[in-house]
């Protein structure tokens, strides 16, 4: 079959039908993407709050260390003080020196608790800061998001309604189509996937090519495209195609969509 013969009337219906169910795909997909905009909107502030949760956990260690420290110091402070009363009671020589060696060691210790402590006290004063921030950026998602998801909830209606629209104006076409028309139609766009209805490029002469396809036409289907009584079939996809001039006229050839 080299022409699918139809009216006039019913091939410019078919090409409206079929730019109505391209801008129908479209919205669909957009629809289909609320829910996962919703659950990124969600997975985000879920992500700020655990940032929160580590900013917190890093402020709570340090201060568990500080505070370690901080006995550590105590500790070596008390064993100073015992070790400092003991050297009073000491006869030979050689314990004194040892207890003095011990006093020194256990005064190392000590600053290097008090530097820990001093070290410690600084990132705690960072960490502080890094949580306060955390928990700010958690409460001002928190106040926007449920504007956001509302927002995404608004825009899907708004789409499903744009949707309502193009599906009563195809209905309103569908009316007076051949019923042999609309099945071709329906088996061609699902085994398509997409574009159904081509409109071929080039000029008639030998380089007029499939929309669809892109091959090149025979000379008998450029023959057939010429005809104003229906669509010429593309031999190669199968696709029902038409020239505009041929369909719509020559002025609105020069102006598609008007
Ligand atoms: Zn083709």
């Amino acid at each position: 079959m080299a022409i699918f013969h139809a009216p006039k009337e019913s091939v410019k219906a078919l090409i409206a039908v079929q730019e109505l169910d391209l801008a129908l795909d479209k919205l669909a997909a957009e629809l289909a993407a609320v829910p996962a905009r919703k659950a990124a909107e969600e997975a985000a502030f879920e992500a700020k709050k655990g940032a929160l949760a580590a900013a917190r956990a890093e402020l709570t260690r340090l201060q568990v260390e500080k505070k370690s420290k901080e006995l550590l110091a105590a500790e070596k402070e008390e064993a100073i003080r015992k070790h400092q009363r003991e050297l009073n009671q000491i006869k030979s020589n050689e314990a004194y020196k040892a207890l003095e060696n011990e006093i020194a060691f256990a005064a190392r210790e000590k600053d290097e608790a008090e530097t820990a402590v001093l070290e410690l006290m600084e990132g705690i004063d960072r960490a502080a800061k890094a949580e306060k921030a955390e928990q700010a950026a958690v409460d001002a998602l928190a106040s926007s998001l449920k504007d956001r998801l509302a927002a995404i909830d608004a825009e899907g209606a708004g789409i499903a309604s744009r949707a309502e629209g193009l599906r009563a104006r195809k209905e309103a076409l569908l009316g007076g189509m051949p019923p042999d028309l609309l099945e071709r139609y329906g088996f061609l766009r699902a085994r398509l996937k997409g574009l159904a209805v081509a409109e071929v490029s080039g000029q008639p002469g030998g380089n007029i090519s499939c929309g669809g396809c892109h091959m090149r036409l025979r000379p008998q289907e450029e023959v057939d495209l010429l005809k104003p009584e229906g669509f010429a079939v593309c031999g190669e996809c199968q696709r029902l195609m038409y020239r505009r001039a041929t369909i719509f006229g020559a002025a609105e050839a020069q102006a598609p969509g008007a």
